[in-house]
């Protein structure tokens, strides 16, 4: 393995109680640029995550009644701790996922501005007085955090997705478990290796690392220890992980998967859209919630627009994220690349026609060739479902009415995306589209001051923002009378 400057940050143990537990077995974590052994991780036990519960139930009063000031501080140490390591962290992150450096590199800083912007938010916890009914009367309104929070995340953002919820988390005064993907659990613990660092008190910030999602999930679901519950990951687990925590009405936040529209109307720039199109459907080689996975194009521009895109394409470098100018990396797994192959097979079967790429580079290997697919219907199980692969896929519209119809013929409704010049379709198209972010000329909407989350079956609950931390605090009314 490419060396770490920082050996100590290369952990494979769970993290819970301010301590590394071992554990019976050991699961490999490998590279899926080559398959290489990356390092052997601790296989926790439902036993341990109940012992990681403890801990952050343990830790819940004292953290929670610090002046918000010195949360704030051990924040923004830890922040600062990860953008020292920003190379490191990096490293780690595109050994055991993928993404080119720079790319893993960003999400790094990414993850590390949730820290920061949270650490500030932390000091601005106002609660309210409201005008009483009557004179002898005060009311007042606390905000207080709810407990301890458990959390399950995915692969595709190993630190920026644990970063995001444990900085709203912490920032309110709630402490935290995390069980990571299996696929990618050393940036995880790389984070908690920096938490200890920065002086985050024992049993704060917990990481339970195992391949028994089952198991693990069933403990941070039901366990009555802990009062919130936070999933990023797919729709069909996020729904049954939220019917676990109806046992014990805890509150959930869910990020569940997208199916993003992005929309070219003709009078759009098609220089800048075909520029945004790339950042969003190509970014960590289309493995994110966010990015593109249907394009709309209006009729009189598809020519134009899809010879642009298919020369964008042509550019792309395939390669090893650890090697330079490397725009995508490998699929995540062979699973993956199956599931990008059936959804193109089936598209052209039903009269789609493959432009470039549709396959892998090699058989054996995860690195899927950037593609461009064509006479896209929206009927189509390219079109349903989230591809989570290079594949740009374009089906064409006649008219605004139709776009929006388009757009929204879908359960998901995490991000959108829409290029016009027309201030007048801009309002109505922004305001039609059923989705909780929508970029108007704009591919890449994501970052720590707005509101991140969707609708319909793409969840519930914001993070980041000034609407982030509401999801950790409980409001408490208090009513003085007798004045
Ligand atoms: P993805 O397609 O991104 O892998 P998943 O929903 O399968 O989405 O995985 C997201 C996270 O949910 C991972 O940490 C995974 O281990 C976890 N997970 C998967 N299945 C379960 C389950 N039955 N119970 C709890 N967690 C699960």
């Amino acid at each position: 393995m490419t060396k770490l400057t920082d050996q100590g940050l290369l952990k494979d143990s769970s993290y819970w109680q301010g301590q590394w537990h071992k554990a019976d077995n050991y699961f490999e974590v490998t590279n899926p640029a080559n398959g290489k052994l990356v390092a052997k991780v601790a296989d926790a036990s439902a036993a341990d995550a109940e012992k990681a519960v403890a801990a952050a139930h343990a830790a819940f009063a004292d953290w929670a009644t610090r002046p918000a000031a010195e949360r704030s501080k051990l924040l923004m140490r830890w922040q600062q701790l990860l953008l020292e390591h920003q190379d490191d962290l990096g490293l780690l992150l595109t050994l055991e996922q993928g993404k080119p450096l720079a790319e893993a590199k960003g999400e790094i800083g990414y993850g590390a501005s949730y820290l920061e912007w949270f650490a500030e938010e932390a000091k601005r916890v106002y609660g309210d007085t409201i005008p009483a009914k009557t004179s002898d009367q005060r009311i007042i309104v606390l905000k207080q955090p709810v407990g301890v929070v458990a959390a399950i995340t995915p692969w595709n953002f190993p630190n920026a997705m644990i970063a995001r919820k444990a900085a709203a988390a912490l920032a309110a005064g709630c402490t935290f478990v995390v069980k990571p993907a299996q696929l990618t659990p050393l940036s995880a613990l790389a984070m908690a290796e920096l938490a200890e660092r920065a002086g985050i008190p024992a049993g704060v910030f917990n990481v339970i690392t195992s391949t028994d999602a089952k198991a693990i999930g069933d403990v941070l679901t039901r366990d009555k220890r802990v009062a919130k519950f936070s999933f990023t990951g797919s729709t069909s687990i996020g729904k049954q992980l939220a019917k676990q925590c109806a046992g014990t009405v805890k509150r959930v936040s869910l990020e569940l998967g997208g199916n993003a529209p992005f929309i070219v109307f003709e009078d759009a720039d098609l220089d800048a859209a075909v520029e945004g199109l790339m950042a969003s459907k190509f970014r960590n080689a289309g493995q994110t919630c966010v990015c593109t996975n249907r394009i709309l194009v209006q009729q009189s521009i598809v020519e134009p627009f899809t010879e642009k895109l298919q020369q964008a394409i042509g550019k792309l470098q395939l390669g090893n994220g650890t090697d330079d100018n490397v725009d995508i990396g490998p699929l995540i797994s062979s699973d993956a690349c199956d599931k990008v192959d059936k959804l193109l097979n089936a598209a052209v079967a039903q009269g789609a026609t493959l432009q470039c790429g549709g396959k892998r580079q090699a058989t054996d290997s995860l690195f899927y060739l950037p593609t461009l697919l064509t006479g896209v219907n929206n009927d189509m199980a390219v079109a349903q479902d989230e591809i989570f692969g290079p594949v740009a896929a374009v089906q064409s519209f006649d008219d605004e009415a139709e776009a929006i119809a388009l757009a929204n013929a879908t359960e998901s409704g995490l991000a959108a995306y829409f290029y016009s010049r027309d201030i007048g379709r801009i309002w109505r198209v922004a305001e039609a589209l059923q989705y909780g972010m929508v970029g108007v000329n704009e591919g890449m909407v994501s970052n720590p001051t707005a509101p991140f989350g969707g609708v319909k079956q793409s969840g519930y609950g914001r993070e980041g923002s000034k609407y982030g931390l509401a999801d950790y605090l409980d409001l408490k009314y208090l009513c003085l009378g007798g004045l």
